[in-house]
């Protein structure tokens, strides 16, 4: 992807593990390469279709006048999301804060921090079969919509699905979310669980009914096995009212694993 730089901008400020350093303040040089396609800005020669470097030198240079953080790590994590929470054509950023007068003792040219921070697409399967199960999908889905570090929320039709694994059972109501994210994997599931006892979720059986079930199918190509967290989704290629709804949103998006495409799982699970 293409990229607009900022170097080394300068930021007199406070922070510091070190009473002193928050008192006097002192130097800080942060360069950022935002990650931004510019085609039709170069095409069109129109600033509105680009991010302004102006604009982000000036927010970075305020956000870090207007807060102390004792670490370089705290100041490029919030800086970082600031960025990227005001200029939504910036779709991931690489962060560094040098501090060339840090308090070491020793002779050195600087030290500094470097992050790299972006959108996620992730894809989530939704389900409920207690109580309201259109009212716990909408009422799921306007939570996502409002989280501010969840954008771009797209949904699939809402599908009636018979129980799987315990049968005797309501009907189920699914649906398969497309969202871009600056949570992490782990910080998204826990996201979800939250969402989930908000909507009265109780663990009771596996597998049992519910009033809200969220599950993450897909974030980026990450693949994890801890039993907390397994993606993609361990079970996903062998349920139709997952792929169902999520080949309506992405019926060519790849199985990092199977090495299949959702449509194409969705083919097999049909034909079996
Ligand atoms: P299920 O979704 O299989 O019906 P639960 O919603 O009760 O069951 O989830 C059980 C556990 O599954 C959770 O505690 C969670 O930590 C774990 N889990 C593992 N991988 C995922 C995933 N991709 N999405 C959601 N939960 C997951
Ligand atoms: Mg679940």
């Amino acid at each position: 992807m293409d990229e607009i730089r900022i170097d080394n901008l300068e930021v007199y400020a406070g922070h510091g593990v070190f009473e002193e350093e928050n008192k006097n303040g002192q130097s800080f040089l942060i360069s950022a390469i935002l990650h931004t396609d510019v085609r039709d800005a170069g095409l069109k020669d129109d600033l509105t279709m680009s991010t302004h470097y102006g604009e982000v030198s000036h927010l970075i240079y305020h956000y870090l006048r207007e807060n102390t953080f004792k670490l370089l790590e705290a100041a490029a994590e919030h800086v970082a999301e600031e960025i990227l929470l005001s200029f939504p054509l910036v779709h991931a950023l690489s962060l560094e804060i040098k501090k060339p007068q840090a308090p070491i003792g020793l002779p050195f040219e600087s030290v500094s921090v470097k992050i790299h921070r972006g959108w996620k697409k992730a894809y989530l399967s939704i389900g409920s079969n207690m109580g309201d199960k259109q009212k716990y999908l909408e009422e799921a889905i306007d939570k996502l919509g409002s989280a501010s570090k969840i954008r771009k929320v797209k949904v699939s039709d809402f599908l009636v699905t018979k129980p799987y694994g315990l049968v005797d059972q309501d009907d189920f109501l699914n649906a398969a979310v497309e969202i871009e994210t600056l949570y992490t994997p782990m910080e998204l599931l826990h996201f979800l669980q939250k969402t989930e006892l908000e909507a009265g979720r109780e663990r009771k059986i596996h597998w049992g009914p519910r009033t809200l079930d969220l599950d993450i199918l897909f974030y980026e190509n990450v693949i994890s096995d801890s039993k907390e967290l397994m993606i993609p989704h361990p079970d996903m290629q062998n349920r139709e009212f997952v792929l169902k709804p999520l080949a309506e949103l992405c019926p060519y998006y790849v199985h990092p694993l199977l090495g299949k495409s959702v449509g194409q799982m969705l083919n097999e699970l049909k034909t079996k």
